[in-house]
């Protein structure tokens, strides 16, 4: 647990202080905050710690066949908190580890623990799929995890064995359980809604709002499958769209607006019950005017928007013996090179690749790397 007086003492707490952030304790070092020429500010980082994952989601990669990169082309401990010690001081507070798998990789619980006492590091989260979540969930708990995403895209067995090629419904099941009854502050729970797939089970997973205290989130479906099922055109479902079957269904029960994360524009919780429902525009991208995201992927780039394929060699730079500054730098230019969004993004793409903005879809791979 952290040295953060809101925190002290108390790990499984009812204090109210445990559902919201550690209050600010600033970085004794800091540096003006990592800003664009939009005029946005950069506070929140999502790391990709590793490449490898024990799912095989039809939406995300290939059943066979993956190049994942060796372990010292990842980055290491040491490197990642250096990372996350750099952005504190630049104004980052909320730090979220991702992957591949983020439980797969052995040295986790440490780099959580270490990344909740890094100054001026208000609140660490992750994502994950669910599936080692409660072996480690306790642990994570006593390390200072105050959020976690559980991705989830069926509620039924063998639809769940469709998407994921694996089973382990019930596993997922059992970390959600424990994430609420351990008093996770943030508990939600990830759903990419898609046609032809998992769209019959919409209100299904709204319902599991009814009970548990969980903001279950529908994502977009995006153009990052490794060229599995994008191209049939046949899958994606548009948040307006779900938007709209959702606000149909509870209309009667009163639906009501709620507040969320900058992401979470539709947000809605239905009165009497317990958690809330998001609809996250990941391709259709109305949110970018709130971009607030720095990406590191797991060989150890920067990446200044999900729809960006410019690379920044953070990784690179720190073995070649950059100095703090230098990684400052490098931080710095890529957020001045950033474009106002994921569409201005992704048309620079399709111009240095020399290919038309309609076919960049195409040619990118996995969300492995750059963990969504
Ligand atoms: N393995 C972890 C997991 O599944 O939660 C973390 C990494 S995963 C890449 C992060 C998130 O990206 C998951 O919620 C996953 O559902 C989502 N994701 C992966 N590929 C996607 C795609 N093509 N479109 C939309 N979301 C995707
Ligand atoms: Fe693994 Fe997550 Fe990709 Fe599924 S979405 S294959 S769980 S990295």
């Amino acid at each position: 647990m952290r040295n953060n007086p809101v925190n002290a003492g108390k790990v499984f707490g009812d204090s109210i202080h445990e559902l919201s952030p550690p209050e600010e304790n600033h970085h004794p070092d800091p540096l003006p905050p990592l800003r664009d020429r939009h005029g946005r500010t950069f506070d929140y980082v999502r790391i990709a710690v590793i490449e490898q994952c024990n799912l095989r989601c039809t939406y995300c990669m290939p059943e066979e066949g993956v190049q994942f990169k060796e372990k010292d082309m990842v980055l290491s401990t040491e490197e990642i908190l250096r990372v996350v010690n750099i952005l504190a001081r630049m104004g980052v507070r909320k730090v979220r580890y991702t992957g591949g798998e983020p439980l797969v990789r052995s040295d986790i619980v440490d780099i959580v623990a270490r990344t909740v006492e890094t100054p001026g590091v208000r609140a660490v989260h992750m994502t994950t799929n669910g599936l080692l979540f409660s072996k480690y969930a306790r642990v994570l708990r006593e390390a200072g995890l105050f959020g976690v995403n559980i991705s989830l895209d069926s509620l039924q067995e063998d639809k769940f064995q469709q998407i994921t090629r694996r089973s382990g419904l019930d596993k997922v099941l059992e970390s959600i359980d424990l994430a609420v009854e351990l008093g996770f502050p943030r508990v939600k729970i990830n759903v990419v809604l898609m046609r032809g797939f998992n769209e019959d089970e919409l209100i299904p997973f709204c319902e599991l709002t009814r009970d548990k205290p969980v903001t279950v989130r529908f994502i977009e479906f995006m153009p990052f499958d490794a060229h599995q099922i994008w191209e049939t055109g046949q899958h994606f479902a548009s948040a307006a769209d779900l938007c709209t079957q959702i606000e149909t269904h509870y209309r009667d029960a009163g639906i009501n607006p709620a507040s969320g994360t900058r992401t979470e524009h539709h947000i809605y919780q239905v009165p009497g019950y317990a958690g809330k429902i998001a609809v996250i525009p990941a391709f259709t991208r109305s949110l970018c005017g709130n971009c607030s995201r720095i990406r590191v992927t797991a060989d150890g780039n920067i990446m200044n928007c999900l729809y960006s394929e410019v690379p920044y060699h953070l990784k690179d730079l720190m073995r070649n013996g950059g100095s703090d500054d230098d990684i400052v730098a490098l931080f710095r230019k890529a957020f001045d090179e950033k474009y106002k969004d994921g569409f201005e993004a992704k048309k620079a793409a399709s111009i240095a690749a020399k290919i038309n903005v309609s076919d960049i879809d195409r040619v990118r791979s996995s969300m492995t790397q750059i963990g969504g």
